[in-house]
């Protein structure tokens, strides 16, 4: 047998066999067993081939290694249109805030606000809302998951949230505008949002889409119609942790979802009083007190692409991100949209809608709202299933492809699929096939009750 057939063989097959480790450790047995099985197979096929043409194995080594090259360069070309998200700017328009779940759920009975919104804005939502009204909120006692111990660590996360919403607004700068030029400003914002914590950091102008219309949220500016003069925004990510989302729908996600609000919280004051400091206005837009959708904001910078679940899709943690937004008077160098070929892969993946135990995500095609074309997820429904659950659910998070950890096989193969059309059809498969149709959710961490 020649040595170069055995070294290729201990190559390829230490390459299974470190995918397999990885997938245990990160808790997916059943991708780790598949992975160890095939490592197995092929030392046996490989092993068995090379006893019984001896003479043969240097040139079979050659042939698998080239059919490798040739495989790997296959898939890294741009082969298939991906297609981006359309967005037709002449159809957009901004959105009112009152229209969220989470401002609908402040309206109280027997209120102003209420009467305005269920008799003139949206009467036909006003029994489908009464109803949700009645539920336990998140955190209190009555839902599924409720647990006396481990709710409050979500409930505590938002208190403090709630406690530093004021701060959103830094107030008017005590000085002139430094002189700064926009390539220097974005490499300050950018280098001091990472520093602060942020996964990614991008920039896009601000457009009147991107605004709310009037505000929603909170009660004592509830329909005040919203103007921001601010040019551009600085949008940025966190990374939510794997683990944590892997519990989904248990108490861990919504704790990890509320920790990711309070991280991207205070990277944004700090990031608005920076500017502020500077002399240019700025604001920042954090939980609870927003001005913009985030969503499209992270869109236009090119922070990731608007996946079939209705939320951002990354090109390194997918939709396993959370986002917030610094808008400002402050001119930086603007970032593009990007194509990472999620429009297509969400196409035929459907993964999120079919584990979707609420029904809420489209199956089927995508439709135009507001000038936007995409699937549209059913709030109302979703968020039902969070009340009766007690949690966010996330589902639909934790069982996406794109959620995978940030990990050398997972990126190799995020960056096959971001630009061959043929290397995502092969991902959708082979995620079904290592990691299931229907994942299963993850054991708590041990700071949680059984
Ligand atoms: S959070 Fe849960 S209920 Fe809501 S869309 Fe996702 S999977 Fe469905
Ligand atoms: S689960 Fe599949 S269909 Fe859903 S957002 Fe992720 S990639 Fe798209």
């Amino acid at each position: 047998m020649h040595w170069f057939y055995l070294l290729s063989g201990v190559v390829f097959f230490l390459g299974i066999l470190g995918f397999s480790i990885t997938s245990f450790r990160e808790l997916e047995k059943r991708a780790g067993l598949l992975s160890l099985l095939c490592a197995v197979g092929f030392g046996i096929i490989w092993a068995g081939i090379g006893i019984a043409f001896p003479e043969a194995t240097f040139y079979l080594a050659v042939i698998a290694w080239a059919l490798s090259v040739a495989g790997a360069i296959f898939l890294s070309l741009p082969i298939g249109k991906a297609e981006p998200l359309k967005i037709d700017i002449s159809k957009t328009e901004r959105f009112d805030e009152r229209h969220i779940m989470f401002g609908r759920m402040e309206l109280k009975e027997g209120t102003p606000q209420y009467d305005e919104y269920y008799m003139h804005l949206n009467p036909e939502m006003k029994k489908v809302d009464d109803n949700l009204r009645s539920m336990p909120d998140l955190g209190e006692p009555g839902a599924k998951y409720f647990n006396k111990l481990d709710s409050p660590y979500m409930v505590s996360i938002f208190e403090f949230i709630e406690k530093i919403r004021h701060l959103a607004d830094p107030g008017e700068p005590d000085q002139g505008p430094v002189s700064i030029t926009p390539e220097e400003a974005t490499r300050k914002i950018k280098g001091f949002g990472k520093f602060l914590g942020a996964l990614d950091v991008r920039v896009t102008r601000l457009r009147d889409y991107h605004v709310y219309s009037h505000a929603g949220r909170q009660l004592h500016n509830w329909g005040q119609r919203l103007t921001l003069d601010h040019k551009y925004a600085v949008v940025f990510s966190s990374e939510m942790n794997y683990r944590m989302v892997h519990t989904a729908p248990l108490l861990p996600t919504s704790t990890e979802s509320a920790f990711e609000y309070m991280r991207l919280a205070c990277i944004a004051i700090c990031l608005a009083t920076y500017i502020k400091n500077l002399g240019y206005k700025a604001r920042a837009h954090i939980d609870g007190n927003y001005h913009v959708l985030t969503t499209a904001v992270a869109h236009d910078a090119g922070l990731g692409e608007l996946g079939r679940l209705g939320l951002l899709v990354t090109p390194t943690h997918g939709p396993r991100v959370r986002t917030a937004v610094v808008t400002t008077d402050m001119v930086f160098v603007e970032d593009k949209p990007i194509n990472i070929g999620v429009q297509h892969f969400c196409r035929i993946c459907k993964k999120c809608a079919e584990n979707c135990p609420s029904q809420s995500i489209e199956k089927g095609e995508k439709k135009e709202i507001r000038g936007v074309t995409k699937w549209q997820t059913k709030m109302e429904t979703c968020y039902h299933h969070w009340r009766t659950l007690g949690t966010d659910c996330s589902i639909c998070l934790a069982v996406c492809p794109y959620s995978k950890p940030n990990s050398f096989y997972h990126n190799l193969l995020r960056f096959f699929i971001h630009r061959n059309s043929v290397a995502r059809k092969l991902a959708f498969l082979m995620d079904d096939l290592f990691y299931g149709r229907r994942p299963r959710h993850t054991e708590k961490p041990a700071w949680f009750s059984e």
